[in-house]
């Protein structure tokens, strides 16, 4: 029987890096994983803003981007007829990608497949004394007890016990603990099907004149159900292609006649897999059952359109874990854990509906059948689709809204300051610190974000020369013992763009009070923002 304070059923991206965050904090942790760990066909590739920053947090925001594509790989978004066919849509991304940091973020969303990721996050993980990872571990059942669970866990044949205090399913569309607790998913199952080609051919775009691309949307008279993604700048490509009949015959895809088609011309190239994928769009009813806890795709599952599903599992990781261990440490109270779900849900179910939208606008465009024709119709169709492509799809491709702009409305733990809810936008991320919001990014020093205050535990921000004296303030967080940082800063820029004097900002980066004054009543925020009410 092993003891440990939280059992982690996964080891995807989601798992390992829920044992990094839990890591880093000094808790105790099992990760079961029933695969060898082995990752043999590719699925997420873009690592939003978001998430680079939580890298960037746990110390691998460098690693990362040294394994995914080099800097100067564009982020370019192709539609065409075929690759040595005609282009009819392009969008460049510049904000994506390379090293440069960007105003909004210290970070800038990267391209890293997670048969690089995941690989990072594992070695992080393990890098922990107190997480210990075990594959070939399955996991088949747990029974809840009076100050924890005892888990069953199949290690090859032979059964053997995990005592925890939590457990957390990240077992992705196995969702085996959220099936035994009989929580269902809430939406649409099986929206599209689709089989995944991996492929290899170094410089593949050296075989035509379209330049580098990292998404390629093929457009025929039937629609526009093929795409090729490139997964690390150089030779490892995915083709991906909608198609009912192929998902359910695997064994039939033609893989040299799809590429062909594809790039216009023949190819030499290597088949490295095919796999089929299902389209979703759902979301849990609930997000915890007494001592279990979903995450990440076990939790909420949506089209790849957008980059959300891994994106959406980092957000809730590490809301999670800093209240696991806040709440193993005495100080978190007892709400504390229910506003996980109370927080990371809604951010779930409009990630995950604009995700489908995205999916579902793709599928949905009408193409003329005379696309591809090298006539005056055609160069008209395609001019007329190219204008109506670059109108509606922007969205899909540039996403710092959604990234970066979620806010944990309504969270019991979270001072609201009655201040009016800013418009939830999808392209474009407007700072706010606004009681629930990602506190925003602004350079301290050469190289240092504000953002990099933020992790460990609670910071209060003091703004300016004559900012408030803050001493009860902090007087009440000893006394409950929850653990603060104080940080004055005079830059007048930073301030504005704080907009209050005083702002509280929580261990996942999430501003939890802010005000221009000292509050009179210190006990009743701190209060709130731990969980004790
Ligand atoms: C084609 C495609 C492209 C995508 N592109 C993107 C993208 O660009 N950006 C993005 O954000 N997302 C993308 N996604 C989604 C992304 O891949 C998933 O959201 C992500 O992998 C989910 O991570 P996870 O850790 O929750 O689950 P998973 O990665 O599914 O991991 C679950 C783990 O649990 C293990 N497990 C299952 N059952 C048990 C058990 N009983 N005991 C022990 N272990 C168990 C499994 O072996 C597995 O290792 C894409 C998905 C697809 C299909």
């Amino acid at each position: 029987m092993h003891e440990t304070d939280v059992l982690i059923v996964g080891a995807g991206p989601v798992g390992l890096s829920l044992a990094i965050d839990l890591g880093r904090r000094g808790i105790s942790c099992v990760v079961v994983e029933r695969s060898d760990g082995i990752i043999r066909h590719p699925r997420a590739t873009a690592q939003n803003a978001r998430t680079m920053e939580f890298f960037r947090r746990w110390g691998i925001a460098e690693t990362v981007k040294a394994a995914g594509a080099p800097p100067d790989y564009p982020h370019t978004v192709l539609y065409v007829t075929n690759l040595n066919g005609f282009e009819i849509a392009r969008f460049e991304r510049a904000s994506h990608g390379g090293l440069k940091p960007l105003a909004i973020s210290p970070e800038r969303p990267q391209r890293v497949n997670q048969l690089f990721l995941d690989p990072i996050l594992l070695q992080h993980a393990s890098s922990y004394e107190s997480v210990s990872l075990r594959y070939r571990n399955e996991f088949e059942s747990y029974v809840e007890t009076d100050d924890g669970i005892v888990a069953t866990v199949n290690v090859q044949g032979a059964v053997e016990s995990v005592a925890a205090r939590y457990v957390v399913d990240c077992t992705g569309t196995r969702a085996v603990v959220r099936r035994a607790l009989g929580i269902e998913m809430e939406g649409r199952a099986g929206i599209d099907y689709n089989v995944s080609i991996f492929f290899k051919v170094p410089e593949l775009w050296s075989y035509h004149d379209k330049g580098k691309a990292a998404l390629h949307f093929f457009v025929d008279a039937g629609g526009i159900t093929r795409n090729l993604v490139q997964l690390d700048g150089r030779e490892l490509w995915r083709l991906g292609v909608s198609d009912r009949q192929l998902y359910e015959h695997p064994e039939t895809v033609d893989a040299e006649r799809l590429i062909t088609e594809c790039v216009g011309t023949r190819v030499p190239f290597e088949l490295l897999g095919v796999s089929c994928w299902t389209a979703h769009d759902l979301v849990a009813r609930s997000y915890r059952r007494g001592r279990a806890f979903l995450a990440g795709d076990a939790a909420h599952l949506n089209p790849p359109s957008g980059g959300f599903g891994l994106n959406t599992g980092m957000g809730d990781v590490v809301d999670l874990g800093w209240k696991l261990s806040a709440v193993l440490a005495g100080w978190g109270g007892p709400q504390l854990l229910d506003s996980y779900e109370c927080e990371r849900r809604p951010i779930a179910a409009r990630n995950v509906r604009q995700s489908t939208e995205n999916y579902l606008r793709g599928l949905q465009i009408k193409i003329d059948p005379e696309i591809a024709d090298d006539s005056a119709a055609g160069a008209q169709a395609r001019s007329t689709l190219g204008e109506h492509i670059r109108k509606i799809q922007g969205r899909t491709f540039t996403t710092d809204g959604t990234a970066l702009g979620y806010i944990y409305a309504g969270s019991p733990i979270v001072y609201d300051d009655g201040s009016p809810q800013p418009e939830d936008t999808i392209m474009e991320y407007h700072p706010t610190s606004r009681p629930g919001a990602r506190a925003p990014h602004a350079w301290l020093a050469e190289g240092r974000s504000v953002l990099d205050l933020f992790g460990d535990r609670f910071v209060l921000l003091r703004f300016g020369i004559d900012a408030p004296n803050t001493e009860a303030f902090e007087r009440v967080f000893a006394k409950r013992r929850v653990p603060l940082h104080t940080v004055s800063i005079e830059d007048p820029d930073l301030a504005r763009l704080y907009e209050r004097r005083l702002a509280l900002v929580r261990p996942d980066g999430h501003v939890a009070w802010r005000a221009d004054e000292s509050p009179r009543d210190p006990d009743a925020i701190v209060e709130v923002v731990r969980g004790g009410v």
